[in-house]
Parts: C-alpha cells; sequence; structure tokens
C-alpha cells in the first residue's frame, strides 16, 4: 500500500525483476523483448524491460537502449 503510493509519486525504481525470459520463434514480442529478445519484469509494478544478457543488465533508460543498439552495431562490424 505504501509501497504503490511511493511508486506514484516517485516513480518505481524498479529494484526487483523476474527471472529474463528470453523470447524465441515466431509468437508476437513483446515490446519489451523486441530490442534484445530477452525482457525481464519488474516485480514491483509489473513494467517489462529489455534485457542484456551479454552485460547482464536491465536496459531502462532510454541512455542504455542507445548504448545496446550502439554495442550491437559495434559487434556486427568487428
Ligand atoms: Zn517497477
Amino acid at each position: 500500500m505504501m509501497a504503490k503510493l511511493v511508486d506514484a509519486v516517485f516513480g518505481c525504481r524498479h529494484s526487483r525483476y523476474s527471472f529474463p525470459v528470453t523470447i524465441r520463434g515466431a509468437k508476437p514480442r513483446p515490446q519489451a523483448g523486441a530490442l534484445t529478445g530477452t525482457y525481464v519484469a519488474c516485480l514491483d509494478c509489473g513494467r517489462e524491460f529489455p534485457y542484456d544478457w551479454q552485460e547482464m543488465k536491465v536496459i531502462t533508460s532510454q541512455a542504455e537502449r542507445r548504448e545496446y543498439i550502439t554495442s550491437l552495431t559495434h559487434r556486427q562490424a568487428a
């Protein structure tokens, strides 16, 4: 109850995540998994985020998203 109020005022800090789920096959992909093919769900607010297996981190911001795409480009170029 209190946590919900804190989320509403300050935004969820997304500190607890489900185990990363990798999306396989031609099933429709949740938006969150479209970037990396893997996503996690926040256990507090239920939002889904792309997960980077290589870096072992959750991509929660636009900056991290750009960083991921940049590193992908570099990996493919190498
Ligand atoms: Zn959250």
